[in-house]
């Protein structure tokens, strides 16, 4: 055994760096803002996971910065969703499915696209497209029953 005393201090340091990243139990520490930033990438994997086809394969496919502007609003809408889902408050944990009645409906939309609201019976979030016409914000709902379970909204 011929290892300098600098490289063993740099060894022994590293493993200590990453013991420091575990607590008793094995689990990783993390502060609230990383914590937030992982729990929101697993969000989105989820949700592109949870869009149906094609999109979810044309999604999958972006980059290059050739991507079509409704794809790209749809990703931002997904994004979205994705961040109620985690953070704190009443829409925490909501579903991240995105049917195609929503994909094409944010897709064709004119105007940016929030969610507006929760279907009372599955919690999905629905979108709305928010256009400005005569220096108004005009906000239009897509659906009038969910495109998720079917409920009345
Ligand atoms: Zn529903």
């Amino acid at each position: 055994m011929n290892k300098k005393p600098e490289s063993l201090k740099k060894s022994k340091k590293l493993a200590e760096d990453i013991i420091g990243e575990f607590d008793d139990s094995g689990q990783e520490r993390l502060n609230p803002v990383e914590q937030l930033a992982r729990d929101l990438n697993r969000a989105v994997e989820e949700a592109i996971q949870g869009t149906d086809e094609p999109w979810r394969s044309s999604i999958l496919n972006m980059g290059g910065g050739h991507d079509e502007p409704g794809l790209v609003k749809l990703v931002e809408y997904i994004r979205l969703v994705s961040f109620y889902h985690v953070q704190g408050g009443f829409m925490q944990g909501c579903p991240l499915q995105f049917p195609a009645e929503v994909c094409r409906a944010v897709i064709d939309s004119r105007g940016r696209v929030e969610p507006w609201g929760q279907c009372r019976t599955c919690k999905v979030l629905l979108p709305e497209s928010h256009t400005i016409a005569r220096n108004k914000m005009i906000k239009q709902r897509f659906f009038k029953n969910c495109p998720v379970c079917g409920s009345k909204l």
